[in-house]
């Protein structure tokens, strides 16, 4: 899988200590992250928590008030974009509308003054790269949206950059253009090996493309690392509820691996630790959840109620509800088969178990 390729050992992009506010509102406060060389970095998080802000200022279209952008080992907090060896991608695409395909993607090499023959080498190069061959003397108006961006994108990977900063690139995009664009973005990026800053409020776009993910939320960085390790380990409430589905279990600890809860008492894996009295939070994620007719001969077993059930298709998704709780459980359907996914009724009163290696522990 593209998650376990080798990424440079360089780093690309470094922020210290970055911060940025606009008045007396921080827009990003104290960010601190290293994006390797050649890896698909994605930073996530909803509207307003200012991963846009942060991208410009890699960019260089904003300066931070604190703190320092280093880019390729050098200190660029004070360089002015078209210094700085990267370019950006908008999601508004930024084409400019009175040139055709050909000029709008040689522009920034017409303004370096690069020969013609080279120019038309590189646009050819590019549009091929793109998969729009053929295109050079359209105008933006006689493109489709999903073409546009990818003439965006071109115009951007001209210019060689060493990182390519793209801001929500694929959010002006219908669904189905998206996913056939992300597959393209991601080929891309692998065949170039150009670093890749990506913006996205989407979670399974950044899933789906990122070696690894920066979690913003107001500002900060909640959570940064491996995407799997995002999804597999959230380590705030923030983190487990903005990735995916998220089981959320108010839990007190009475045992260091031993926890009592309103669904009663679990035991947890042998790596967690807690000190009894302790509040924490514990997260399952719906698909990690197991359900049975029979009481099985598990730890963590109690009863729960189908509450509803939501067919999507490839899965069955269950509304249970116990100790006052709801708790949302997946199941795929070519599983229902096996024991703990079996198919159950609305209504029906079933045994759940939790495998304690799936609960995560939440530290307040
Ligand atoms: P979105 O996905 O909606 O663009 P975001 O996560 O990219 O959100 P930013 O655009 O970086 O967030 O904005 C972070 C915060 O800073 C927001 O509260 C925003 O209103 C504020 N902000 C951003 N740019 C400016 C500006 N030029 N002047 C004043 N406030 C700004």
């Amino acid at each position: 899988s593209r998650r376990e390729r080798k990424l440079g050992e360089h780093i690309a992009v470094r922020l210290e200590g970055v911060t940025k506010r606009f008045g007396d509102q921080k827009a990003v406060e104290d960010v601190n992250l290293e994006v390797r060389d050649g890896e698909f970095f994605s930073l996530l998080g909803p509207s307003g928590c200012g991963k846009t802000t942060l991208l410009r200022m890699i960019a260089g279209f904003e300066t931070p008030d604190e703190g320092r952008v280093i880019i390729g080992g050098r200190d660029m907090t004070q360089v002015p974009p078209y210094l700085r060896p990267v370019n950006t991608v908008f999601q508004n695409y930024a084409l400019f509308p009175h040139m055709t395909v050909e000029q709008n993607i040689a522009f920034g090499l017409r303004m370096k003054k690069m020969p013609r023959d080279e120019i038309a080498r590189r646009v050819q190069w590019a549009l091929e790269l793109i998969n729009l061959p053929g295109y050079e003397k359209r105008r933006p108006d006689q493109m489709s949206g999903g073409q546009r961006q990818r003439i965006a994108l071109a115009r951007a990977l001209v210019n060689e950059p060493e990182v390519l900063l793209l801001d929500e690139p694929l959010s002006a995009l219908d669904l189905k253009l998206r996913q056939e664009l992300r597959v393209d973005l991601m080929n891309l990026q692998e065949r170039l090996g150009i670093t890749f800053i990506f913006v996205t409020h989407d979670q399974e776009e950044a899933l789906v493309m990122s070696d690894r993910i920066a979690v913003m939320n107001k500002g900060r960085i909640e959570q940064l690392g491996p995407t799997e390790e995002i999804y597999e380990l959230p380590q705030t409430a923030f983190v487990a509820r903005f990735i995916g589905d998220s089981n959320l279990i108010p839990a007190q600890a009475i045992e260091p691996r031993k926890v009592k809860t309103a669904l009663g008492e679990f035991v947890l894996d042998d790596e967690d630790a807690l000190t009894p009295g302790q509040e924490v939070l514990l997260s399952i994620r719906p698909e990690k959840i197991r359900l049975f007719r029979e009481k099985p001969n598990l730890p963590n077993v109690f009863r729960a109620r189908v509450d509803d059930i939501i067919y999507t298709g490839s899965e069955n998704q269950y509304v249970l509800v116990a100790g006052g709780q709801r708790l949302m459980c997946e199941t795929l359907n070519h599983d229902i088969q096996e024991p703990g996914h079996e198919e159950f009724a609305y209504d029906e009163e079933v045994w759940v178990a939790l495998t304690p290696e799936k609960l995560v522990v939440i530290q307040g």
